[in-house]
């Protein structure tokens, strides 16, 4: 039997291959929009949460397309910033994916506050729509606190000063195999499975 398509919208090569990592297995080819010839294809992320982004992104792949589409967003939520940087994460500090400025902006916010206080989570909503353009989202969330220094060398972002709960190390000392498993996006992906073990068996 010819295998069912899933389009992302993600133009970045890692996450293409985390997601095909975590769906292999289940009969689907997953595919990045540039390998159906919609790579141009910009959607500005303009949404006031991480559903209307995904959303967006998700049903401007849709529209173009007949296949199953899939679309991400994620943030980092900081309780006593009452959830800042969240949906503006990759721009908090006023320009585009600049994590650098980014993490000294976080890190000037949080100056004095003890670690007791230093709560944040990561979020991912990813939005999936089929062929027949139902819309379903799934949501992952990865709980722990916020550093006081930049520490270790891998990921990116703000992978630098995020200490998941249950650890002592950021997620830039733990590394992608750690990551991984424990991440928001990785339980977003995890609850994405489940769905499309439901959407394949049904249809
Ligand atoms: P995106 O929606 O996955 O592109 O994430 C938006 C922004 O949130 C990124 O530019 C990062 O600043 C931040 N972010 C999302 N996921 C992570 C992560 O796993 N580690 C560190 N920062 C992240």
């Amino acid at each position: 039997m010819k295998k069912r398509k899933l389009i992302l919208s993600t133009g970045n090569q890692h996450k293409v291959e985390e997601i095909k990592n975590i769906l292999e297995g289940l009969s689907i080819e997953v595919v990045s929009k540039k390998d159906v010839g919609l790579g141009e294809l910009e959607v500005i992320e303009d949404g006031d949460t991480l559903e209307e982004n995904s959303l967006k992104k998700a049903k401007a792949l849709a529209e173009k397309l007949e296949h199953m589409v899939l679309a991400d967003d994620s943030g980092l939520f900081v309780d006593i910033l009452n959830g800042e940087p969240g949906v503006y994460s990759s721009r908090y500090a006023g320009e585009e994916g600049n994590d650098i400025k980014n993490n000294d902006k976080l890190l000037h916010e949080l100056k004095d506050i003890p670690l007791i206080k230093r709560g944040a989570k990561f979020k991912t909503v990813i939005a999936l729509i089929t062929e027949n353009k139902e819309v379903i989202v799934v949501y992952g969330e990865c709980i722990g606190k916020i550093g006081f220094e930049l520490k270790g060398k891998n990921g990116f972002g703000y992978d630098p000063l995020f200490i998941p709960d249950g650890y002592s190390k950021t997620f830039a000392e733990l590394g992608e195999d750690v990551k991984n498993k424990i991440s928001h996006r990785a339980k977003a992906l995890e609850n994405l499975k489940k769905e499309l073990k439901n959407i394949l068996e049904v249809d």
